[in-house]
């Protein structure tokens, strides 16, 4: 990421923000107080960056979060003694944000579906065994993981004849498939660049625009996938199967979010050992931010240049810069004066984590060993799951499992679907946006003063990774609003009124 411009440009930014920070003027004329509300992926990074990019000149932030625990969407959970990531779970081996952190922090990574276990004779699922299950049988599978004792050999053949049964299936559309997403990942690459050749963005729209992902957020995967030369098969099965699963939506979903979604089946994915969440909570010890927890930010007031924040135990904080971290959707914040976004709905996914063993004549089978480790589905009515898909294998006769779905999944279902359960773990996660071709954001810059918003980039995309690369944007435009730097981008905006039949008032 960094190379000789970017020592230049840091160095110069440095010594600018020090001074700026000495003499006073701009927002404050003390060192300016940054409030972040949220401690996700989002909340984290933009600390991180501050931090980094002002060579520890911005040494006020405080991180206000109602949970105990840091994270937001990176969470574990525990289901039995195993703890199991929650929400956010892949990586991307081209998440370079996520990657450095990772390194950074001296975590450990661990590709997807190796879990560690502590428990010797319990073994990491193949999530390649796949099978599409369209309410009353499955359309395709995959073959049957080879045993783990096999040969490197028998393994290579085995991964080769299950491309082979896949390709007989999709064809040539699936490479059109993989040129699609891989276009779409290089343009992505653009926001590493050093931070010389790369512009500040004042907004979402800018910042898509610069890297030629705009235009995506425009139409729908389907339409942008059947432009690609795409199969209706290929997009009714193996792609509607990665959507329900990734985002819980149908492949009317807006292309970039499609996309993004689509690389979430590549090789190589990966997660931290012992949970995402660390990532985060790295990352604040790290910025050596003030960290408050079970502290629920309720209303934000700007007066004389300052920001008051108020939360539901009665705490007041008073601060020069505010950043929203998380999204505005479904929650009760009050602003003075209001401030207005485009209205968006949240997909909410239930996640229930089983422990036990899928009923086969649920799915017409006569043993469970017969049901591939991930059960994919496709958009019809009356089935009641996104996903299943198999987190740990103790014994032939007792799995922990995963299942997304777009509604509660009640013990009268899950005991229809499940002929044991030992455990149950219900989540219901306001998830990530409805995607909706085409796609509105809300500005980065709310108020036209210090009050910031990262998650209008979960338009584009909602992933751990856009989040960082949301805030880090966000940390630069703060940093040089600070300095009162105008940045490259030429228009940071607020809301026109011509826009606001499309808002809603916060
Ligand atoms: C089920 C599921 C699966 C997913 N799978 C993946 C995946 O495999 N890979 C991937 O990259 N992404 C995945 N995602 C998406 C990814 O997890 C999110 O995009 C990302 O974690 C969002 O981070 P954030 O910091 O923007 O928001 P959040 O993580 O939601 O953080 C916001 C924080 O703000 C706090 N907060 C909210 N309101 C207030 C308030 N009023 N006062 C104080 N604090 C407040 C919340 O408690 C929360 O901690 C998944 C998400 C879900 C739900």
């Amino acid at each position: 990421m960094a190379g000789a411009n970017f020592s230049l440009l840091l160095l110069s930014l440095l010594f600018s923000i020090s001074a700026f920070l000495q003499i006073g003027g701009g927002v404050a004329s003390s060192r300016p107080r940054v409030c972040v509300i949220g401690g996700g992926i989002a909340g984290s990074s933009v600390s991180h960056f501050l931090k980094e990019y002002s060579g520890g000149a911005v040494d006020d932030i405080v991180i206000l979060e109602r949970n105990g625990v840091v994270g937001g969407r990176m969470a574990t959970i525990n289901l039995g003694g195993d703890i199991f990531e929650a929400g956010g779970t892949i990586l991307h081996p081209k998440n370079l944000h996520a990657l450095n952190f990772t390194t950074f922090l001296h975590l450990q990574r661990k590709v997807n579906g190796a879990a560690a276990s502590s428990n010797s004779n319990a073994s990491s699922p193949s999530s390649s065994w796949l099978g599409i299950w369209d309410g009353r049988g499955f359309v395709f599978k995959t073959l049957n993981p080879p045993p783990r004792s096999s040969s490197a050999i028998y393994k290579k053949i085995h991964s080769f004849l299950n491309a082979l049964l896949i390709f007989r299936r999709y064809g040539f559309s699936l490479l059109r498939m993989n040129r699609f997403v891989q276009r779409m990942l290089e343009r992505f690459l653009l926001y590493y660049k050093d931070l010389a050749s790369r512009p500040v963005f004042g907004s979402v729209e800018d910042m898509l625009k610069w890297s030629d992902l705009y235009g995506l957020t425009r139409r729908t995967l389907r339409e942008e996938l059947a432009d690609a030369g795409l199969s209706p098969l290929l997009i009714s099965e193996l792609v509607t199967v990665i959507m329900r699963i990734n985002y819980g939506q149908d492949v009317n979903i807006s292309g970039l979010a499609g996309a993004v979604s689509l690389a979430g089946s590549d090789p190589g994915l990966w997660s931290v050992e012992g949970g995402n969440w660390q990532i985060a909570a790295g990352l604040i010890k790290h910025a050596n931010a003030s960290l408050h927890l079970h502290e629920e930010i309720t209303s934000i007031s700007y007066s004389g240049g300052n920001y008051e924040l108020s939360s539901k135990k009665g705490n007041h904080y008073s601060c020069g810069v505010v950043v929203i971290a998380t999204p505005l959707d479904e929650l009760n914040i009050s602003f003075t004066p209001s401030v207005s976004i485009p209205s968006r709905n949240l997909q909410h996914t239930h996640a229930t984590f089983v422990r036990g063993l899928l009923n086969p004549a649920y799915f017409g089978a006569t043993s469970a060993a017969e049901i591939p480790n991930l059960v994919g589905t496709l958009e019809v009515a009356n089935i009641p799951f996104s996903s299943i898909s198999v987190l740990k294998i103790y014994s032939e006769e007792d799995k922990a499992y995963k299942v997304f779905s777009r509604l509660p999944m009640e013990d009268s279902l899950l005991d229809r679907i499940f002929s044991a359960r030992k455990y149950t773990v219900r989540i219901n996660w306001p998830a990530y946006p409805h995607y909706k071709a085409p796609e509105n954001f809300a500005p980065y810059l709310l108020d036209g003063q210090h009050l910031y918003y990262i998650n209008s980039f979960e338009n584009a995309a909602s992933t751990i990774e856009t989040g960082a690369v949301a805030a880090e944007n966000v940390a630069r435009l703060i940093l040089s609003r600070m300095l009162d730097i105008s940045s490259s981008s030429s228009n940071i905006r607020t809301v026109s009124s011509g826009q606001r039949d499309l808002h809603v008032d916060l």
